[in-house]
């Protein structure tokens, strides 16, 4: 709980410090899209293709972090906007630091992207929409989810009983039934060199 006397403390060392040190811009990219859409992979691809580039990069993974940070949450709605809220207080600070950072996570709401989009400084966040036909997904169900959502055994299922708020104006739409997992990525990594936010 936020206490009266916490008061922020600005740094000596500014953002704007760190990244010169880096030679980037920090930022980050939200992937977003249905579960087995491509995210984890293509932000794993992105990063390999960043680190290569000597990019100072971080990627927090949806399944990893509920695994430590967000190990108390479920999946009620509640517990579904406190995950969210977490992840981009996480992503700030780490863009504070000076990275690239990815998030990949269903965020299935708009109105929850548009409240990290909301804590970030114009031009931090950058919505990366990973689009895939739900049938693709389904076929491909890398973690076997559907086939249990299908049966039953998953409950508010992202794609099935539970909804999904397409991209309104996504910075990178990302359609992954088009081309291989390397182009998908080096799509991202073109936005970024376009965008001036890396050489
Ligand atoms: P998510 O993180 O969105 O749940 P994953 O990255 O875990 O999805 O799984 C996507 C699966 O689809 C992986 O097994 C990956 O190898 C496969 N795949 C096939 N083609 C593509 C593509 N063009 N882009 C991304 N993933 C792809």
């Amino acid at each position: 709980m936020k206490t009266e006397n916490t008061v922020w403390h600005p740094t000596q060392i500014s953002k704007s410090d760190r990244a010169r040190l880096k030679k980037q811009r920090p930022c980050l990219l939200w992937y977003t899209g249905l579960s087995g859409s491509g995210k984890s992979t293509i932000a794993n691809a992105v990063d390999d293709l960043l680190f290569e580039r000597q990019c100072h990069t971080y990627l927090l993974d949806g399944d990893n972090v509920r695994h430590g940070l967000n190990g108390d949450l479920g999946f009620s709605d509640e517990d579904r906007v406190e995950n969210i809220r977490r992840i981009s207080q996480v992503g700030k600070l780490f863009v504070d630091s000076g990275l690239i950072v990815s998030t990949a996570f269903i965020s299935p709401f708009q109105s929850d992207r548009d409240m990290a989009r909301e804590l970030l400084e114009q031009g931090e966040f950058i919505e990366v929409f990973i689009d895939t036909p739900i049938e693709i997904c389904e076929q491909r169900d890398p973690k076997g989810l559907y086939k249990k959502a299908r049966a039953g055994e998953i409950k508010d299922f992202t794609g099935i009983d539970s909804g999904y708020d397409i991209p309104v104006k996504p910075e990178i739409h990302v359609q992954t039934a088009e081309k291989d997992i390397l182009a998908c990525a080096q799509q991202i990594v073109d936005h970024l060199k376009t965008q001036g936010y890396i050489n």
